[in-house]
């Protein structure tokens, strides 16, 4: 009798690791899993389908071609080919698993109302093909269903929820392990697109010049500008944050926001830093509480699976918006006649990215200057930065408009005068966002309107003409967006602050 073993080995079956927003190979978690069990085939997948999430915005589109090009080159240093697909995943990752063989798909987890779904359904259907499937915590430090309130239910408040997250948050962040020695697979049978298809980088017009000059997307820019923010950023950070002419804060976001780095990697970095240097204490915590409303907002998302489209307050989804194009427009193009304002849409259109602060007082500005709904200066964002998150977006916008929760309240409206003039007391910023308005003297850059009419001789500025009039009057614009709030309080005694 033949012993069962007798003949050739079979070929070692493959497991597919499939890239989502984890375009990275350090500490990911099921590139890890894939790696421990031999060799590795990759796969990442423009999804494709009416359900399948939203379009990504232009600015979001650059990004990826350029991380996803990185992420070839990384994984080809291991000998591993990134096979690109586009389409339904429900059908390609099935499929895809078939024709490699593979014994194991492995993926890390994303936390939207439309994913969840999709994700779920892939999952059965290879369960049922008898492929092992390994999906993982990587996007966050804590899932959305660990941490809860004393009673059992989902927080609501940050500050609470940051108070019993951080020691989950440490526990998990130290868990950040190399990965093992990586081994292809043959991915013979499959053959993949080729990015230049996609059409992902704008062509006419071309703007993205201003996102190559201040981006570099993929693992290695990642691992840079977390290095410069800890060694030269990370003191001072707590005040520094909010002087938005300064490069105080780590330009993180889209690199975490695609998963070039782990948030536990940054995490496990400034506290590191924060034992090497008590000095560092105080500035560190601000930093760390910074990733937790990352934390909080993703639990948001998935605990309420409208919140990324709907007012999160109920009583805010009858607030008497405008619709003013015209209004959305100038807000869009930084022609409001509020320089910090202006400054901040520049700054944004030039580089994909703005400063918190800023993003703060020119989202407050369109909803409530000019009463225009949350959700088309979301919109805008989306299309606008590279940082575009879901969770994140809808949570600053919420937040800023009052409707979230933890948010400001409605009625607490942001003078931008007065906000520029504290958090830009020099005029840096301005200057260098509106340089039509840069030989204004400090005490009229952020108030141009009220300079006298030799001061703007002198300073080559015509209002109107080289530099616009305030769309909308503060004081009227405050006023119109108390009324439309005391209407909204007529007909809804329910949570409005
Ligand atoms: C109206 C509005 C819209 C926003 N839209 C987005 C968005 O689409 N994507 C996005 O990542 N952030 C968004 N934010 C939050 C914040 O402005 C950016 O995360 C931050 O400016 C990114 O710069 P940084 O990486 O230098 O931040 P740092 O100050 O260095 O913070 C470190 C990291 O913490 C996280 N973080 C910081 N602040 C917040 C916050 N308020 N909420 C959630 N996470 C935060 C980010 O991942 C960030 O990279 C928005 C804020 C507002 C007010």
């Amino acid at each position: 009798m033949q012993p069962a073993h007798s003949g050739p080995n079979p070929p070692a079956r493959p497991s597919l690791v499939w890239f989502r927003e984890d375009l990275r190979i350090d500490d990911h978690p099921a590139l890890a899993a894939a790696a421990q069990a031999g060799q590795v085939c990759a796969v990442y997948i423009l999804e494709e389908g009416a359900d399948l999430g939203r379009p990504l915005g232009g600015a979001l589109k650059w990004w990826l071609h350029h991380s996803l090009t990185s992420l070839q080159a990384n994984l080809a240093e291991h000998g591993i080919e990134l096979i690109l697909l586009r389409g339904d995943t429900r059908q390609l990752i099935p499929t895809l698993a078939k024709s490699l063989g593979a014994e194991s798909v492995h993926w890390n987890r994303r936390y939207y109302a439309w994913s969840r779904p999709v994700d779920a359904a892939i999952k059965a259907d290879l369960t049922g093909m008898g492929v092992q499937v390994g999906t993982h915590k990587a996007y966050v430090l804590t899932e959305p269903w660990e941490i809860k309130t004393g009673s059992g239910g989902n927080f609501k408040v940050f500050t609470p929820f940051f108070r019993a997250a951080q020691s989950s948050c440490d526990a998990w962040a130290e868990l950040a392990a190399p990965t093992p020695p990586l081994t292809g697979c043959s991915g013979a049978a499959v053959s993949s697109e080729k990015l230049e298809d996609w059409d992902l980088l704008p062509i006419a017009p071309d703007w993205s010049g201003g996102l190559s000059q201040t981006w570099q997307p993929g693992e290695v820019g990642a691992h840079k500008r977390l290095k410069r923010f800890i060694d030269k950023a990370l003191l001072g950070y707590g005040d520094g944050r909010n002087i938005p002419s300064k490069p105080a804060t780590s330009f993180l976001s889209p690199h975490l926001h695609f998963g070039e780095i782990s948030i536990r990697r940054v995490w496990n970095a400034a506290r590191a830093a924060m034992r090497a240097n008590p000095a560092l204490q105080a500035d560190g915590q601000v930093f760390l509480s910074e990733l937790g409303w990352r934390e909080f907002s993703t639990q948001l998302i998935y605990h309420y699976e409208d919140f990324p489209q709907e007012s999160w307050k109920e009583a805010f989804r009858s607030f008497p918006w405008k619709n003013d194009s015209s209004a959305l427009r100038a807000w869009q193009r930084g022609q409001t006649g509020y320089p910090i304002v202006d400054a901040g849409m520049r700054q944004l259109w030039k580089t994909g990215w703005m400063h918190n602060r800023v993003r703060m007082i020119v989202a407050s500005f369109l909803v409530k200057h000019l009463l225009q709904d949350w959700r088309a200066g979301e919109a805008w964002f989306w299309d606008t930065l590279v940082d575009a998150d879901v969770a994140n977006n809808a949570a600053g916008w919420q937040w800023v408009a009052g409707c979230g929760a933890d948010a400001a309240p409605y009625f607490r409206i942001f003078n931008p005068m007065s906000q520029g003039e504290k958090f830009d007391p020099d005029g840096n910023y301005v200057r260098t966002w509106v340089p039509e308005l840069a030989k204004l003297p400090n005490k009229y850059l952020h108030r141009p309107f009220e300079a006298p009419t030799e001061i703007l001789r002198l300073s080559g500025v015509h209002l109107g003409r080289t530099y616009p009039l305030p769309i909308v009057n503060h004081e009227k614009g405050r006023k119109q967006a108390l009324d439309a709030l005391a209407s909204l309080k007529q007909t809804h005694s329910g949570d409005l602050v």
